[in-house]
């Protein structure tokens, strides 16, 4: 049974953490942000080492290791009923992050819509990343030259999969906006492709 689908997608900054917890209250919603199931693991562990090396370098994660944990998390999450895959609908946010990774999950994921948040304001999107940095302590946001760089990433490995799930079931929202308006722009399109 594949688990029906919504992707947060856009660049680091881009609000999908923010937009992504406020879905996650609505029933039947259950928000995953791939990088937050990274922080949550103990750097001294063997994966915990792998995110604190790439992560702090502005890079992907390698893939295997990126997959195989998301895996146990939601399994995880589904035998102790956090998530049940019969009802809930999975929004999902910082993954698949490259084709490669949605090709593994194309079995595991029925995508039934896309929510692209764009910003076109770059200053913007650093501001923000700016400011998490100091309210989490995101060493990953602290250094221009980290933020430069998993932008570059973004363009690079992460865009090209919304033509991997095809212009239909992708949906732009103007990620410049206020929170609340990003909000209304994305219930508007989720009312129509959720069932
Ligand atoms: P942001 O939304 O600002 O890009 P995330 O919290 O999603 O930040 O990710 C932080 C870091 O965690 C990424 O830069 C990357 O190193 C790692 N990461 C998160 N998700 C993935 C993924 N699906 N594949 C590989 N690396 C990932």
């Amino acid at each position: 049974m594949k688990y029906r689908t919504i992707l947060l997608f856009g660049a680091p900054g881009a609000g999908k953490g923010t937009q992504g917890k406020i879905l996650g209250t609505i029933p039947h919603f259950y928000h995953c942000a791939c990088g937050d199931v990274f922080r949550n693991l103990k750097m001294e562990s063997d994966v915990g080492r792998v995110f604190v090396e790439y992560s702090g370098r502005g890079q992907l994660v390698p893939d295997e290791p990126t997959i195989q944990l998301w895996r146990e998390f939601i399994e995880g999450n589904t035998r102790t009923g956090r998530f049940n895959p019969e009802q809930d609908t999975l929004v999902l946010d910082g993954i698949p992050r490259n084709i490669h990774q949605a090709e593994m999950l194309r079995d595991t994921l029925n995508v039934i819509g896309v929510f692209y948040l764009c910003c076109n304001n770059l200053d913007n999107l650093v501001k923000r990343l700016q400011r998490r940095a100091l309210k989490e302590n995101r060493l990953d946001d602290a250094n221009l030259d980290v933020i430069r760089q998993r932008l570059k990433t973004y363009d690079e490995e992460t865009k090209p999969l919304l033509s991997f799930y095809g212009k239909e079931i992708v949906h732009h929202i103007d990620a410049d906006q206020p929170p609340v308006k990003v909000l209304s722009d994305i219930l508007g399109h989720m009312v129509k492709v959720h069932p």
